[in-house]
């Protein structure tokens, strides 16, 4: 067995897009009370992630801050979208080469749909696996959505740590607090510090056999016109009903005139980020998720291994 590898800096991050009111203030909560984030054996840091979009209470001011960070972030570059900007700012500072280099980085999201607590992963690693494991048994209400190939591994805020993880949580508004979510996030949020402090200090984590895994399998937009203005909308049964399982022929949208249009693969799916507001002009009116059953690995001591990408 090799030297055990430890996470040396966790990033929390809230309001990466600046009007998910839920991150930004506990992260000003954090940034008033450290302690409450603080734990021995790493450093936590916490950092507002689009403060411009913020003050404006919108979502961003040129481009979505979540998808900017598949580049290289060359010096040089003239670079014109604020959002580009700050990812370069945050890449220098908290990027594998930066200042301050994260090995974890903790995003903070919330969604008008229905997510209730959700754990967004992008990985399969058995560190990953392991962490929403114990999340889930420590709350089994979490949902976890694996993030498969839609891109987000790639380009999304938490893609700068060695380890990142987002957390959705909804319903909510833009621009909008909620205490019940509130405290929810905060709870999640201390016990994904509490299992990188017991992976740090090599204690034996509790696990699950099995985990079940929301895992992407595409986007759905709304049915559309030649213009591409919106003919029809989510249909009142399916409003709400993120995770829940989508039978082929069952209601998926209502047009304006009355016609109902179903889900027409021919599979069941089990749908989230139904209705979401920021994905109107994403052309996503939902994304189409496999619910499956992971077998949970761990070896013979209990050890996770994450040599590999430490
Ligand atoms: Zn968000």
């Amino acid at each position: 067995m090799g030297e055990t590898k430890k996470l040396n800096r966790v990033l929390l991050v809230g309001g990466t897009h600046g009007n998910e009111f839920i991150g930004i203030f506990l992260i000003k909560k954090f940034q008033q009370f450290p302690h409450l984030i603080a734990r021995s054996s790493f450093e936590t840091q916490t950092l507002l992630g689009n403060p411009k979009a913020f003050k404006a209470n919108m979502r961003y001011i040129d481009k979505d801050l979540n998808r900017c960070f598949a580049q290289h972030f060359s010096e040089e570059e003239d670079l014109i979208a604020y959002e580009d900007i700050r990812a370069r700012e945050i890449h220098q500072q908290f990027g594998s080469s930066g200042e301050t280099p994260a090995d974890v980085v903790v995003d903070l999201h919330s969604s008008t749909a229905n997510m209730g607590l959700t754990l967004i992963i992008d990985r399969d690693d058995a560190f990953t696996l392991q962490l929403a494991a114990y999340l889930s048994s420590v709350n089994p209400s979490i949902k976890i959505y694996h993030s498969g190939d839609s891109g987000r591994s790639e380009d999304s805020f938490r893609s700068l740590g060695k380890l990142g993880v987002a957390v959705e949580v909804g319903p909510i508004s833009q621009g909008v607090l909620k205490a019940e979510l509130f405290l929810k996030t905060e709870a999640l949020i201390h016990e994904i510090l509490n299992f990188l402090e017991k992976f740090n200090q090599g204690e034996v984590l509790f696990f699950n056999q099995e985990l079940t895994v929301y895992r992407y399998v595409k986007t759905i937009d709304y049915p559309r016109n030649k213009s591409g203005e919106i003919q029809a909308m989510i249909h009142p049964h399916l409003q709400f009903r993120d995770y829940h399982p989508l039978h082929p022929d069952d209601p998926m949208f209502l047009s304006f005139d009355g016609t109902v249009i179903s889900y027409e693969d021919a599979s069941t799916t089990h749908p989230i980020f139904i209705n979401e507001a920021a994905y109107y002009e994403k052309g996503i009116a939902m994304s189409l998720t496999k619910k499956q059953q992971l077998p949970i690995h761990v070896e013979d001591d209990h050890q996770i291994n994450v040599g590999n990408f430490l």
